[in-house]
Formats: structure tokens, sequence, C-alpha cells
């Protein structure tokens, strides 16, 4: 070789290796801008989150401070609205307690004892909604059912203390829970192992039911009851005082009958002592009528058509009270002479 072409070949193999190491060089450089562009990448995106929790953590922070903030105007008027529903779960709980022993065809051991836990549990979750709603601290529980003069009325008591922040409250909250609307289950409860008793929204139709349950206790003339109907739901009578049913040709004892209401009654059964079965109790209670069915024969004798009297361990004679009569057919009720015609004033009947 000569040095001219040695020369040449040392020259082309310069420019080999500088415009190697530059393209590796341009390499290095392009793979640092990338990594670069995402590590800048990653820090906005982990400042936007740091900031977003940031403005999140405020905003929680706020409504609770909010929450904390509560006048003492604005906690009596919370305490009053918890105050106000009270009445109301315990009228529910009524409802549901009657309406399951309807359903079940059974009495209740204790009615007291079972609205006191259907109330607890209400109470309870309503304390619990006043919590998450106020994040005010409730405990209440009822601690008395009592009876009152009113025999379709009952005064509940409920003990209720609660505290937020500086505020407290405890009190006994009592309130007056009657008993009109709901369902009389006496009837149900005596007859239901009798064939045929039905109810519809007002009245129970006995078919021949009452008849083979009076026929059971030795009643004479039972067939007299048979198809008889009395009133499914306790409504209180405005025919005060009682005298009055006999006024009007029988007009007013027509429309107490039609529209089945009952009357107080000292021998009768109040609402809760009906929920354990009962036809009498030892409280001031309530009777109603049971209605044979319409008849063309007259002069009749059978139970005494009160309630209390026909479900009771001593069912008494009645004589027939004809207080309507249309197309031939009379509307009665069998009344004990000196007892019941007495007091509501069927005397001339
Ligand atoms: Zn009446
Ligand atoms: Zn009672």
């Amino acid at each position: 070789m000569k040095i001219k072409d040695i020369k040449k070949k040392n020259y082309e193999d310069k420019n080999f290796k500088n415009y190697r190491e530059n393209s590796i060089k341009k390499e290095l450089l392009s793979d640092d801008e990338g990594n670069f562009s995402i590590i800048i990448a990653c820090l906005l995106l982990i400042s936007f989150l740091i900031l977003s929790i940031v403005v999140l953590n405020t905003a929680i922070q706020e409504k609770n401070e909010n929450k904390e903030i509560i006048s003492s105007n604005e906690y009596q008027y919370i305490m009053k609205d918890y105050i106000r529903n009270i009445p109301l779960l315990e009228r529910e709980a009524m409802e549901e307690l009657s309406d399951y022993v309807i359903k079940n065809k059974k009495p209740c051991l204790d009615s007291k004892d079972d609205l006191k836990e259907i109330i607890d549990e209400k109470l309870s979750l309503k304390n619990q909604e006043y919590y998450n709603d106020y994040n005010i601290q409730i405990n209440s529980s009822l601690t008395a059912i009592e009876n009152t003069s009113d025999p379709f009325s009952y005064k509940f008591k409920v003990h209720v203390y609660s505290v937020k922040n500086d505020y407290s409250f405890e009190d006994i909250v009592s309130s007056d829970v009657d008993c009109i609307n709901l369902k009389d289950p006496v009837p149900l409860l005596y007859c239901k192992d009798y064939h045929d008793i039905r109810f519809n929204d007002s009245s129970y139709i006995y078919g021949n039911s009452l008849s083979e349950f009076l026929r059971r206790n030795g009643v004479e003339n039972n067939s007299n009851y048979i198809n008889a109907s009395s009133p499914f739901i306790i409504r209180k009578c405005p025919y005060d005082p009682y005298k009055h049913h006999g006024d009007d040709g029988g007009k007013i004892m027509k429309n107490c009958r039609d529209n089945g209401y009952y009357h107080e009654s000292r021998d009768g059964a109040c609402y809760l002592c009906r929920l354990e079965g009962k036809s009498g109790c030892e409280h001031y209670g309530f009777e109603t009528f049971i209605n044979p069915h319409k008849t063309n024969e007259t002069g009749l004798v059978s139970a005494c058509g009160s309630d209390h009297v026909i479900f009771s361990d001593n069912i008494y004679p009645g004589v027939e009270v004809v207080y309507n009569c249309e197309n031939g057919l009379n509307e009665i009720l069998y009344l004990d002479p000196h007892g019941h015609k007495v007091k509501y004033g069927m005397g001339g009947y």
C-alpha cells in the first residue's frame, strides 16, 4: 500500500468514528428529552392529585364545620321536630301490633310489652336518622303505657336524652295516642275455630261461627245469631249521653248500628286488652253490639248482644229490642232489660 492510500484510509476511519460518536450522542440526547417529558408529566399529575385531595378535604371539613356550628335555636327546633314524631311512631306501633294479631289470629301475651319492643326499635332507627342528618346523639326508650279516663286513648311515656356539644336535652315525653280506626280482634280471636267468620273493611260477618260458639257455651236460641254482624273498626259513638239512642223512634240507634260505633263501658275490654284476646278487663273500656240477622219473628230471647257479654264466661240473656222495621223485617238487638236497655235509653222498645 502506498503512503497516500494509507493516509486516505486513516482519514476515512477518523470520519467514520466521528460520525458514530455524533450519532450516539444524538440518541442519548433524544432519550434524555423523553424521560424528562415523562417526569414532568408525572410531577404535574401528582401535583394535580395532591391539589384535588386538598380541595376535597377542605370541602368536607367545611361541611363538617357547618354541621358543628349549630345554634341553640336550631338544636331546640330539631329536638321539637323529634318529639313531634314520637306519637306518630307510637300510633304506627299500635297499628302494626293489631295487624299482626288479626293476620295470625293469635292474641298477644302482653300487648304493652310487645308495644315497647316495637316502639323502642322504631325510636332507635329514628335516633340513627337524626345522628346521620344532624350529628345529634339521642337515646330514647318507652317507659310506660297508661290507661286514661278516656278508654279510647292511652298515655305513652318516652324517656328522651340528647346531647350536642354544649347543648343537652332530657325529658319524659308524654303523648296521648288513641285507638280510633284500629281493628277490633276480639270476634276473630273467639270465633276463629268455628266455621265461616269473615270480615270486610268495616264489619265482621259471622256466618255460622257465632251461633256454633254460643251453642258450645250452652246458649239457647243460638241460631238467632246465624249470619250476625258486628263492627270491625273501632269508632267512638257520638250519641253521648247514651240514653239518647232511643230518641227519634229508633233512628239514633239505627244510625249507631249502621256506623258500627263503640261505647264507653266499665265491663268491656280496653283496646290493648282486646289485643290480648280479652273481652273484659280491669281498665275502663268499651263495648259494641252484635247485630243478629234481620227477622220477622217477634218476642225472641237470646244472648245479650253486647260484645263483652257474648264473648265471656258469663253469657246472660237479652230480650228482643226492635229499633227499625223495613219491608216487614225487623232490625233488632238482644239487650238485658235492666242493664243495657236502660243505659241506651231503649226502655220503650
Ligand atoms: Zn251508639
Ligand atoms: Zn284493659
